[in-house]
């Protein structure tokens, strides 16, 4: 009998800003490098914060990564890989999620990272689709900004408009508990 193994793994990290997600990605990416194995890694073209042709942990770490405007895109770039990456995927289509199926039917593993959850506490669809086909959720939490506790779960705008697709950093965004969540919702309803 032959073992059925030619599908590969969805992996899906994420939690709010600031919870080490792309690090924990690219500690992923880490282990296909080491073992020589090729890899891409795709980011959405919303997300300008660093050069546009790289991601880059909070910590420094830092990787190539392809811009793709529509997550189908990513199937003309991929061939021999073993492993496909996507970061920041609440800023890609809901297509993203048909993508990942199809990498893994194809024998890839697919590792994503991205936020679950906005600043108005909603889900974001594409990241809700991709951890329910995922074979591992890894939810990631931050330390609190306004309480200092290891329970951030959410992000937190701090000012600006009322886009929930709307990139920035530590200026425009925290991370915090639910409890500092609901105290900061209070004052500014
Ligand atoms: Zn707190």
């Amino acid at each position: 009998m032959t073992a059925i193994n030619n599908t590969g793994q969805i992996t899906v990290i994420v939690g709010p800003m600031y919870s080490g997600k792309t690090t924990e990605l690219l500690t992923y990416v880490e282990i296909y490098k080491l073992g020589n194995k090729p890899y891409k890694i795709f980011k959405p073209v919303i997300d300008d914060r660093y050069a546009v042709k790289e991601i880059r942990s909070h910590s420094g770490m830092c990787e190539k990564a392809i811009p793709l405007d529509h997550s189908q895109k990513a199937l003309e770039y991929v061939s021999n890989e073993k492993a496909i990456f996507f970061d920041e995927v609440q800023f890609f289509d809901e297509g993203l999620s048909d993508v990942a199926k199809t990498l893994r039917k194809k024998g890839k593993d697919i590792i994503c990272a991205g936020l679950d959850m906005s600043f108005k506490e909603n889900p974001f669809m594409t990241t809700v689709k991709l951890m329910g086909l995922a074979d591992k959720v890894i939810k990631k939490k931050a330390v609190c900004h306004e309480c200092g506790e290891y329970k951030g779960v959410i992000t937190y705008k701090l000012s600006g408009n009322e886009s929930e697709i709307d990139v920035g950093g530590m200026e425009k965004y925290i991370a915090v508990c639910m409890d500092c969540y609901e105290k900061f919702r209070s004052k500014t309803d």
